[in-house]
């Protein structure tokens, strides 16, 4: 086995911990977030195993490059359970290829991270202890863990999602579960779910209760979601010499996280596209060096981005040399001439997402959801600004099944998307969640009647 990793704090005032600790704490008790001390290098040979093998071999061998404290045997049993499903990769005209990330139990990519946190974060459970997992959703983030934590013994999960910002779809994903599955409609936004989430971590008056965390501010979603990247690399590459642009859709940083890991790992990527919607923080940031937030975030169609302050770049700003603190205040700044050579950041606009999923059922006859298409639109917009790129491997994201979205697709095209199992079984099932204004102090009785 490789010389173990360490995780260290991006507040650099918390000890450095191993994986699981990491895993059970979620955020760091300085309130920054864990990062490996180490990125390890992939041989070239190795990543040319991966074209072919599957899926879940891929996310065992990536694991297992950052985890101890498990046996090869029990990690790949574990890697095997989870990844059932496999991504889809699809063939656009030129060298574009969409990554399909929706085959998952809940129909969004975020299914590929929560699958495999599950059984990482019941691995060092004791039976006699209870853990509380904290959840903020925009949308997707909810149902996915609400899916693989379902039914664990001694862990219960509480999610707080933004009443009016997710889908009667998204919703019905989480609130129809129940069990050890908690919801809570919280009238405020996204942000407000988060910053009550991140409250009660920071409450000591809770020390009594195991907190943790599932949001991409978990280590554990983090490195899962490296796999896919060099994963749909392997498959499409011809040579582990040929460069790669990706492009994301983009909201809390983690799927993009996801791909700087891969990069460190040694993945030639080329130009990361980093595509947000109207929630343009992060580009204005890339073109002026100066960082605000966005508050309250903007409401667009790609909801699941709605993110007006994204907790995962911290851990962007950290690996380019730079500190930001948990509140969004850059300390440090990070190589910028370094960062724009790696990441484009662009701001896609509701009607040029639409635009775009009109465009692209015309010309490729392929059904994009909004949060893929402002990615795919992105990517074109770079393609036609960089005529020389039209001969590179590109991969864009599609981070859910357009099921999920059905009046805005139906609105733009005229069709109704075909409905995976996974949906269709919803109607039938009962809802059952708690309403809550966005206090803190709501929040802090709720979780003390426990
Ligand atoms: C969560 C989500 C995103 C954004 O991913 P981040 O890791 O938060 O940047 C994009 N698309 C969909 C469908 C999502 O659910």
């Amino acid at each position: 086995m490789a010389e173990s990793i360490s995780f260290y704090s991006t507040n650099y005032r918390a000890p450095k911990t191993d994986f699981f600790t990491a895993v059970l704490t979620g955020q760091a008790p300085d309130r920054g977030l864990y990062m490996p001390e180490r990125i390890p290098l992939i041989d070239k040979a190795d990543f040319q195993k991966f074209a072919g093998a599957p899926y879940f071999e891929t996310a065992r061998f990536v694991l297992r490059l950052f985890l101890n404290g498990i046996s090869d045997a029990e990690l790949l049993a574990k890697c095997k359970k989870a990844y059932s499903f496999v991504p889809r990769l699809e063939k656009a005209s030129g060298k574009k290829h969409l990554l399909w990330l929706d085959t998952g139990p809940t129909a969004s990519f975020k299914d590929f991270a929560a699958q495999m946190m599950s059984p990482l974060m019941g691995h060092k459970l004791t039976p006699d202890e209870k853990l509380f997992i904290l959840t903020a959703t925009s949308g997707d983030t909810g149902s996915a863990i609400a899916n693989a934590f379902h039914n664990i013994p001694n862990i219960e999960i509480i999610i707080l999602f933004p009443v009016n910002e997710v889908t009667p779809n998204q919703r019905k994903q989480m609130t129809t579960l129940g069990g050890n599955v908690k919801t809570i409609a919280v009238n405020g936004k996204f942000d407000h779910c988060q910053a009550m989430v991140k409250e009660a971590f920071s409450d000591e008056r809770l020390g009594n209760m195991r907190l943790s965390s599932a949001n991409s501010i978990n280590i554990a979603r983090l490195i899962p979601q490296s796999v896919y990247f060099i994963w749909a690399y392997a498959q499409l590459a011809k040579s582990m010499d040929e460069e790669v642009i990706f492009s994301i859709p983009s909201g809390n940083f983690g799927d993009m996280m996801g791909a700087i890991l891969a990069w460190k790992m040694g993945l030639p990527i080329k130009k990361l596209i980093v595509a947000t919607n109207a929630n343009d923080e992060f580009p204005a940031f890339m073109k002026t060096g100066k960082y605000g937030k966005i508050e309250p975030s903007r409401m667009c169609i790609s909801n699941a981005m709605n993110v007006g302050h994204p907790s995962n770049l911290t851990r962007l700003i950290d690996v380019f040399g730079g500190r930001m603190d948990e509140t969004g205040n850059l300390l440090k700044t990070p190589d910028m001439e370094k960062m724009r050579g790696l990441i484009h950041a662009v701001s896609v606009s509701d009607e040029n997402t639409r635009k775009c999923i009109a465009d692209t059922y015309k010309k490729e006859s392929i059904v994009l959801e909004p949060h893929g298409a402002v990615a795919w639109y992105a990517l074109e917009e770079f393609l036609k600004e960089h005529k020389e790129e039209n001969e590179t491997l590109c991969i864009s994201l599609e981070t859910a099944n357009p099921a999920k979205f059905p009046e805005e697709i139906n609105k733009i095209l005229g069709i109704s998307p075909e409905v995976p199992e996974s949906l269709s079984k919803l109607d039938k099932l009962k809802e059952d969640y708690v309403k809550m204004e966005a206090h803190y102090g709501d929040f802090y009785k709720y979780l003390t009647q426990r």
